[in-house]
């Protein structure tokens, strides 16, 4: 166990382990908690109040979480010194307590600080950014059909451009870069310009998409698709997609089926003429697309362009959607924008057993301290994080009190502003009737 400098571990909790591949959570675990910067000061007592009120009630007492303090950003220097935006002690502690939740965090400018969170999941190895995107009724949003959209998107989470691998341009490094690809490769890139590597391997995709497949299959979701620029990356985005289909058929052969299969499976003698079948997966009116008529996980793939028009226009055609990392990043944030933007759009960091929880969007530094923003993303990171310890009375009971609240028109300032006749609560406020809407 490590030894912590300033974190104070709850006397009153146990820790969460892992027997036999899996979390082995105690009645009273302990959770670290980052409050984050900005709005985290807002957004940190509200969603602490919504989860222990949930849990409180779910369990009628017998289970309650120990919070856990840790520290990031501008808090962990005000307790740590100097440049200490991320210290040892608040990565051991999420290491060994295995479950932990965070604000959003200021990425530090200058001074070659890389952003806290890319540090967060490529110190940890949280290879997975799990992000489910859906509508509560009542939000207000764009689409025709917001509730067509259910999806749960995967995106990898530590390569790819985000790998930080990458130099300036003018810099005597990219003199060297550029004289090895011009020379050793015999590839042409222009004298002035910056370069930035793309590194995708078979271990980041694989992890990810084992991550994905084993969630399809656990909560029985009707499709996986991998989201990718393969038509012109062949080598990084196109093998995602090849190793993702390898992995999908050599280790869930029993589960799934390749919508290539499908297809040769709903064919006519002729080759040429589709056999509809009732409630086969042609069938796009209304709602979810049936699936597939034996119950199996249809695996396909999209092209990244064509994917961010078909959420919109054939939204219910996704479910599960596997993405490298900067494909992931962009497609998230347009799938929550379909359902009332980032105040309601959770997430995880999640590697092969650790997981950290986090508000989707950043610190909003203009609206902090003032109790006005809205807890949804963050309180909505808490339900996932209820729900992977397997304590789901809870976290389905904070969903249907934010629905029952949605409903009932009470919201925060963000959604206020788009809906007619509603009444505008503080982040406090909101959290406040959250609780008083829970049964
Ligand atoms: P931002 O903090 O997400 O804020 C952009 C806008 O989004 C806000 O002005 C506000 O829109 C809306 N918004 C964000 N959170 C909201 C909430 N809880 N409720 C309602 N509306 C909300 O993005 P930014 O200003 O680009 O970034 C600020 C800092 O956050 C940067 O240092 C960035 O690096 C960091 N960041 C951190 C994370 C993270 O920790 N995961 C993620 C992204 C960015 P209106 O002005 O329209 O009201």
């Amino acid at each position: 166990m490590a030894e912590f400098d300033k974190v104070i571990v709850p006397e009153s909790g146990q820790r969460i382990t892992i027997v036999d591949g899996k979390l082995n959570v105690p009645n009273n675990p302990i959770i670290p908690f980052i409050r984050g910067d900005g709005i985290g000061i807002d957004l940190w007592p509200a969603t602490q109040l919504v989860l222990d009120g949930a849990v409180e009630k779910a369990y009628g007492g017998e289970r309650k979480i120990a919070w856990m303090k840790i520290y990031a950003g501008d808090e962990a220097v005000e307790h740590y010194g100097d440049m200490q935006y991320l210290p040892e002690d608040t990565t051991n502690a999420i290491e060994e307590f295995i479950v932990a939740i965070k604000g959003p965090l200021t990425t530090p400018v200058g001074g070659g600080i890389r952003s806290l969170n890319v540090s967060l999941r490529q110190i940890l190895n949280l290879y997975a950014c799990v992000r489910p995107v859906r509508w509560f009724e009542g939000v207000p949003s764009p689409s025709v059909h917001p509730e067509w959209m259910d999806i749960v998107i995967f995106r990898e989470n530590t390569e790819d451009v985000y790998s930080g691998i990458e130099w300036e341009q003018g810099s005597e490094e990219v003199k060297k870069v550029i004289d090895f690809i011009q020379n050793t490769m015999g590839k042409k890139v222009r004298l002035d310009s910056g370069i930035g590597v793309k590194p995708i391997s078979i271990t980041g995709t694989k992890q990810l998409i084992r991550k994905a497949l084993d969630f399809a299959v656990a909560e029985g979701r009707k499709s996986v698709t991998f989201m990718h620029k393969g038509n012109i990356m062949k080598f990084t985005e196109g093998a995602f997609k090849d190793w993702g289909y390898e992995l999908a058929v050599e280790e869930y052969r029993e589960h799934i089926i390749t919508e290539a299969e499908l297809w040769d499976e709903t064919m006519a003698e002729d080759g040429v003429t589709p056999i509809t079948k009732p409630g086969a997966y042609a069938d796009l009116r209304g709602g979810k697309p049936a699936g597939d008529p034996n119950g199996r996980i249809i695996v396909k793939d999209r092209i990244a362009d064509s994917i961010f028009q078909q959420i919109q226009t054939r939204t219910n055609e996704y479910d599960v959607v596997c993405c490298p990392n900067l494909n992931g990043d962009y497609l998230s944030d347009a799938a929550a924008a379909m359902v009332g933007g980032l105040g309601m759009a959770a997430g995880a960091n999640i590697g092969d057993h650790v997981g950290l929880f986090e508000a989707t969007h950043g610190t909003a530094p203009k609206y902090a301290g003032k109790d006005k923003v809205n807890p949804g993303s963050l309180i909505l990171s808490g339900v996932m994080m209820l729900n992977h310890m397997g304590w789901r009375e809870a976290g389905s009971m904070v969903e249907k009190a934010i629905e029952k609240t949605i409903a009932d028109k009470v919201v925060t300032y963000d959604l206020h502003r788009q809906m007619e006749g509603a009444t505008k609560v503080s982040c406090s406020g909101y959290a406040e009737a959250i609780v008083g809407n829970m049964k």
